[in-house]
Order: structure tokens, then C-alpha cells, then sequence
């Protein structure tokens, strides 16, 4: 029995992919010989990956959007389908930090860190799931945190954007599992990007990679197709990396 899905002509969209793990994940795809579309609010990120992605030899559409806005997530979506007539995989993994104490924290930082991490996910989700259910196959892959399974105090809106999209995927998950839909959630702990590698103390030597994700990533996309891994998964370092 074959154990593994072959990803071959398959067509990913990949948000947040101009850098960290949002890239990453975007060339691992392109190894495997899934076809690309990426999105992200920078155009000069966006076109690196890109030139990664051709230089390995992979078809990839680069459109600059902001996750947060009905338009550009619909954008996204049609512009998958025009080029490549098709989508199989939807990796929501644009994301921000930020906010502050609960009690000092301004609506602004509130909304903008909610908008990003979770409306996005959800305003994506919902553009690819119409036509993931009418094809009867697909699948999606949040990129959480180790924040949205703990609580860090000075971290609440970024930490409560997390823990809510653990849950979105699950709603997700069980109302479309009949259609052959599947979702998992990644919750990485401290992997060195953009959003982390200035971070005072931090020990780079005892953090994650973009590339550890990616290769989950791929490892949950080649699953067969009857194969549920349910719940949140974890990846995270076996040494603190602050000491
Ligand atoms: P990153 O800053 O390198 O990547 C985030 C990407 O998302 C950037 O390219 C950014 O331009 C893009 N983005 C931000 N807002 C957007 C928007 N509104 N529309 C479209 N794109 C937008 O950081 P990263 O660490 O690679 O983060 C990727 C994901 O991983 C995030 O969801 C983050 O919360 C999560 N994560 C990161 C870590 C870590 O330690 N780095 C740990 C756990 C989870």
C-alpha cells in the first residue's frame, strides 16, 4: 500500500511567503513539485522567494495582498485559479506579533494583530473552502504557535489570535471533513525569522528553522488522504532558547 501522497501538479497558495516560514515552506512545496502562489503585503520579499522558487526549478505567482481584506484574499484565490486552473493547498501562515499587557494594550494594536492572524486566516479560508468543497478535496494548514496553546503574560492579542485559530481549524475541520477536506495546525515554538532574530537573548544555536516547519508541513500534505492528525501539533526546541 502506498503510504505517501505524491504532491506532484498539485497547486499551494502560501501566505506571508517573502519570508521566514512562510518561504521556507514555499520551497520545500517547490521540491515536491507543487506548482505556487504567493502573497504578502511586501513586493521586494515576494519576488526573492520567487526567484528562489524558479531558481529550484518551480512555477510560482507572486501577488502583493494584505490577508486582512475581503478583496485581496479574493484576489488571491481567483488569481490561483487563473493561472494554474486549480487549488489544492492553502497554508494561512501570514502572521504579526505585537501588543502589550492586556491593559495597556490600544485598540489599534488589538485589532490589527486580530485582523492579520486571525480574520485573514478566516477571510482566506473561506475564498479557497467554495471551491475545496465543490471539488470535494483540499487541504489547509494554519501556522499557530506554541502561544496559542500556553499563555505569555505581555502577549495577549497575539497569543488570544492564536489560540482562536487553533479553534477556527477545528470548526474547519469538522464541517467540511465529510467533503474530504482536511486542516491541521502547526504551533511552533521559537523559529529564527524577521519576527524573531533580533529578539534580546535569544539564543539562535538552540531555536527552530523555517525549514523544521516546512518539512512538517510537507510530511502532514503526503499523509493519505483517511489519515486525521487531529489536534494542534507541537514543534518546539528541546533547550530554552533564552538561557
Ligand atoms: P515573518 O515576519 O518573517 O513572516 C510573516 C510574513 O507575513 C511576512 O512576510 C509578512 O510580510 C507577512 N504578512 C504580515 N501581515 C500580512 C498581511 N496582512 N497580509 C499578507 N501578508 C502579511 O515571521 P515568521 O516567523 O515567518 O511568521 C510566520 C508565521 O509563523 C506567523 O503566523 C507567526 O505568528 C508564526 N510563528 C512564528 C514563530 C517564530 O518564532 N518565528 C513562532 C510561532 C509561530
Amino acid at each position: 500500500m502506498e503510504t505517501k501522497l505524491d504532491l506532484i501538479g498539485k497547486v499551494a497558495i502560501v501566505t506571508g511567503a517573502g519570508s521566514g516560514i512562510g518561504q521556507g515552506v514555499a520551497r520545500a512545496l517547490a521540491d515536491e513539485g507543487v506548482s505556487l502562489v504567493i502573497c504578502g503585503r511586501r513586493s521586494e520579499p515576494l519576488q526573492e522567494t520567487s526567484r528562489l522558487v524558479e531558481t529550484a526549478g518551480g512555477r510560482v505567482t507572486a501577488i502583493q495582498a494584505d490577508i486582512s481584506q475581503t478583496p485581496d484574499a479574493q484576489r488571491v484565490v481567483k488569481a490561483a485559479l487563473e493561472t494554474f486552473g486549480r487549488v489544492d493547498i492553502l497554508i494561512n501562515n501570514a502572521g504579526i506579533g505585537g501588543g502589550d499587557s492586556i491593559h495597556k494594550m490600544t485598540d489599534e494594536e488589538w485589532d490589527q494583530v486580530m485582523a492579520v492572524n486571525l480574520r485573514g486566516a478566516f477571510l482566506m479560508t473561506r475564498e479557497v473552502l467554495g471551491y475545496f468543497r465543490e471539488q470535494k478535496s483540499g487541504h489547509i494548514i494554519n501556522i499557530s504557535s506554541e502561544s496559542g496553546l500556553e499563555y505569555y503574560p505581555g502577549d495577549g492579542s497575539y497569543g488570544l489570535s492564536k489560540h482562536a485559530l487553533n479553534d477556527l481549524g477545528e470548526y474547519i475541520q469538522r464541517e467540511n471533513q465529510e467533503l474530504n477536506i482536511r486542516v491541521n495546525t502547526i504551533c511552533p515554538g521559537m523559529v529564527v525569522t524577521e519576527m524573531t532574530e533580533d529578539s534580546p537573548g535569544l539564543n539562535h544555536e538552540k531555536c527552530l528553522y523555517p525549514e523544521d516547519i516546512a518539512d512538517l508541513v510537507v510530511w502532514l500534505l503526503t499523509r493519505r488522504p483517511n489519515v486525521k492528525i487531529g489536534t494542534p501539533i507541537l514543534i518546539q526546541t528541546m533547550l530554552n532558547p533564552w538561557e
